[in-house]
């Protein structure tokens, strides 16, 4: 059961309802490479390429890579926005 009193929830129905998301390894974002970092959409984890303590390497992603969702935030609200998730590719691209 979700919490819509969840902090985290701050309007993502307006651009994360039903969306496919894929599990990926995290990299800057290929059309703006300045970008260093992403965070959650939900809980704002941070999300790098570096190591740094307690960022994330890894998540689910829509498939343009815009956003980010962390592991745990992707637990409590798939069944709230009803996410179809995109079995990772098979060959690199
Ligand atoms: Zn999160």
């Amino acid at each position: 059961m979700v919490d819509l009193s969840d902090w985290r929830l701050t309007g993502q129905e307006n651009y994360l309802l039903e969306v496919e998301l894929q599990w990926r390894t995290y990299r800057r974002y290929p059309k703006n490479p300045a970008w260093d970092h992403d965070h959650c959409s939900f809980c704002w984890a941070t999300f790098m390429v570096e190591e740094h303590p307690g960022v994330l390497h890894e998540g689910f992603c829509t498939l343009d890579e815009y956003h980010w969702i962390c592991a745990d935030c992707f637990d409590d609200f798939r069944e709230l926005f009803r996410w179809r998730v995109v079995p990772p590719r098979s060959r690199g691209v």
